[in-house]
């Protein structure tokens, strides 16, 4: 079959439920095993250019499409949020 997609069988970082995706088509974000986080997300929630150790030692993680909804709906409501937050994470804490 010349159309046939290739599907892959993996965990989904967020709920942990298994599920089958094209290798193409499924959301993966990079993340840091030593925070726990996306790569380059603070604690606070905010986003910071990431260092390159931090980068160097990021594994990819793959989502579900459910979490993948619940995501954009977090990140949507985290823009609106971002304004008034500005002041505080501007500070840093390296
Ligand atoms: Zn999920």
């Amino acid at each position: 079959m010349a159309d046939e997609q290739i599907t892959t069988i993996g965990g989904c970082h967020m709920c942990k439920r298994t599920f089958s995706f094209t290798p193409a088509t499924v959301m993966t974000f990079r993340m840091d095993p030593e925070t726990n986080l996306p790569l380059g997300m603070t604690v606070s929630g905010a986003f910071r250019e990431p260092t390159p150790e931090a980068r160097a030692r990021s594994v990819e993680r793959h989502l579900c499409p459910d979490c993948v909804d619940r995501v954009k709906q977090l990140k949507h409501f985290m823009d609106q949020q971002s304004t008034t937050n500005f002041d505080t994470w501007q500070r840093g804490d390296s």
